[in-house]
């Protein structure tokens, strides 16, 4: 497999990041999960703008948007895959030990695992924990992910493949890797960007392709919503058949299944919408 760090391609068994690289010793770093069809990368433009904002967020220089492109499509060519996850990861390079940056410039390596479609439905949990909606990082896509880590591994182990949040305030807020709709009535609800969330790039194409609306929704609306969906770069839109200990038989249901078609026919049109 290649990949690209240090401005260019190199063999991935052989490719080496510093021990001292900040994104290692502190987790100062983002990152971008980017779907890529037959070796073309989606939504792009959208990927390159959030890298950019959560790069302004945490104060990091801003990525130079054509040598990311640049090694998307290298790192694309070469290994050809039919679906695949690129994975942009830009941190604040090598540096001392502690909080303090350095001054060597940051790290940029794209890498590119290969992925398979998922399934139409599938089971989630809620978590005890909370999202903050007013931290420092809130909104950002920062390699600070151990908090996702742990509760995706209490999803596993009950049977589940995403684990959904709440904010400090009890609001529904998103799962560790997905943004979270739920339909009341027949019409679509997702959690606003102010509850915590990401502002999910797959989130936000469902927003504008099917009129749902954002709402600041309690997390037990998860109890009594008619469907429930997930969204995210790897599972495109998923219905949710099971929440904790409540079955959605049927699921993924009319309204869910509306947003798969519509959303896989939109993007299968445009690889950069
Ligand atoms: N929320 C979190 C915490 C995520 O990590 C992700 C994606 O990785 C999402 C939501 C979904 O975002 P996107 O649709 O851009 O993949």
């Amino acid at each position: 497999m290649k990949i690209w760090l240090d401005g260019g391609l190199q063999d991935s068994e052989s490719a080496r990041v510093s021990v001292f690289d900040h994104g290692l010793t502190v987790g100062d770093g983002i990152f971008e999960t980017v779907k890529a069809v037959e070796g073309r990368p989606f939504a792009l433009t959208r990927h390159l703008d959030r890298l950019a904002r959560s790069a302004h967020g945490l104060g990091l220089p801003d990525p130079d948007r054509d040598e990311v492109r640049r090694a998307c499509a290298a790192v694309l060519d070469a290994n050809p895959v039919p679906l695949g996850r690129l994975r942009i990861t830009y941190t604040g390079g090598h540096g001392p030990l502690g909080s303090d940056r350095g001054d060597r410039g940051p790290t940029l390596a794209v890498a590119l695992g290969e992925s398979a479609r998922r399934p139409d439905s599938t089971a989630v949990i809620t978590v005890p924990w909370t999202r903050n909606e007013r931290g420092a990082l809130t909104g950002l896509k920062t390699t600070s992910y151990a908090e996702n880590v742990v509760a995706l591994a209490r999803a596993r182990e009950q049977g589940a493949s995403e684990a959904v949040f709440a904010n400090t305030v009890g609001q529904l807020c998103e799962g560790t890797g997905s943004n979270v709709f739920v339909v009341l009535d027949g019409e679509i609800h997702t959690p606003p960007v102010a509850s915590g969330c990401l502002a999910g790039i797959t989130r936000a194409l469902a927003v504008e392709w099917t009129g749902a609306r954002e709402t600041e929704l309690p997390l037990d609306v998860l109890e009594r919503a008619d469907e429930i969906f997930l969204t995210s770069t790897l599972r495109d839109v998923q219905g949710v058949h099971r929440v904790d200990g409540r079955e959605l038989p049927g699921a993924p249901g009319p309204v869910t299944a509306k947003a798969m078609r519509i959303f896989d026919e939109r993007a299968g049109h445009d690889l950069d919408p």
